[in-house]
């Protein structure tokens, strides 16, 4: 199943995708449930989803604006350096035996064909095309052979970062929270949809057309079990919260020449049998 969040007009909702275009499940749950994230809280502790065998689509895809799958994550959660070819154009950084991990505040995303905003106070706006994954049950000290079991599914992400202000320091906080610098879906694409031939799914990013980077989802480091394992084991994972898993080589700032994203460009992270995220970059305002 493919869920996504939406706008038309000033309507806001969320909904399944069929072939036919967008069911209202917002609607259909009478508009009780404010969002994707709340839908998965609920599913969590039990309740079902209403019978749409044959329910006809609210709306046409032309006709809505996309939002994150999640607008709202509780914990977004970001790995850094989890390809090889990632950590050695960066200089080796990342040698750790755990994973590297900083957050992301729900605000700097957008949803798929949002504008990206360009930093302005900086010359150096990256790309980075990476897996999302979002939690579908509560989980706490998760073994890793159960990870899969929390996950609800899976999406695109582009962790676009702003490089001079992710190495002021070194945590990467400022450099992964400007204002709409990221973005996140289309679409939650359910676990059962996903995990035959997962490690061989090819993520690749596009920049105006022109192909920076490609890798198969089994070249993580860390993979979503270990991930999941190591991040409950300090923190409750919740319904709704993202874990970014980190980007492969060929980022704009480790090429010779640096390639940095300009207002203008047009950005793309697709990802096999799971989405293509489409976004266009504005000049900041
Ligand atoms: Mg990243």
């Amino acid at each position: 199943m493919r869920f996504l969040s939406f706008t038309h007009g000033r309507y806001r909702s969320f909904g399944i995708r069929t072939e036919a275009g967008v069911i209202d499940l917002g609607a259909r749950l009478g508009g009780r449930v404010a969002d994707l994230g709340a839908l998965l809280t609920l599913l969590d502790r039990g309740m079902e989803l209403p019978e749409l065998r044959g329910a006809e689509a609210d709306f046409g895809l032309e006709e809505i604006g996309w939002l994150p799958p999640i607008p709202a994550p509780g914990k977004i959660l970001c790995v850094g350096l989890n390809y090889a070819e990632h950590r050695e154009e960066t200089g080796g950084r990342g040698q750790h035996a755990h994973p590297t991990l900083f957050v992301r505040f729900a605000d700097s995303l957008v949803g798929h064909r949002q504008p990206l905003r360009h930093p302005g106070v900086s010359d150096q706006y990256d790309y980075e095309a990476e897996l999302a994954v979002v939690i579908g049950r509560t989980a706490f000290r998760l073994p890793a052979e159960r990870a899969w079991d929390v996950v609800a599914g899976v999406s695109g992400f582009m962790d676009g970062s702003v490089r001079d202000f992710q190495f002021h320091t070194s945590q990467f906080t400022p450099g992964k929270n400007f204002l709409e610098s990221g973005a996140f879906g289309p679409e939650l694409v359910t676990t059962d949809e996903v995990r035959d031939g997962f490690d061989n799914r090819l993520i690749r990013c596009e920049v105006n057309g022109e192909e920076r980077q490609r890798a198969r989802l089994g070249e993580m480091i860390f993979g979503i079990p270990e991930l999941l394992a190591y991040v409950s084991q300090w923190t409750v994972l919740r319904p709704g919260d993202v874990i970014a898993t980190g980007t492969p080589g060929g980022v704009g700032f480790a090429r010779k020449p640096p390639r940095f994203l300009r207002p203008g460009d047009r950005v793309v992270v697709e990802i096999e049998g799971i989405g293509r995220l489409e976004n266009p970059v504005r000049a900041a305002d």
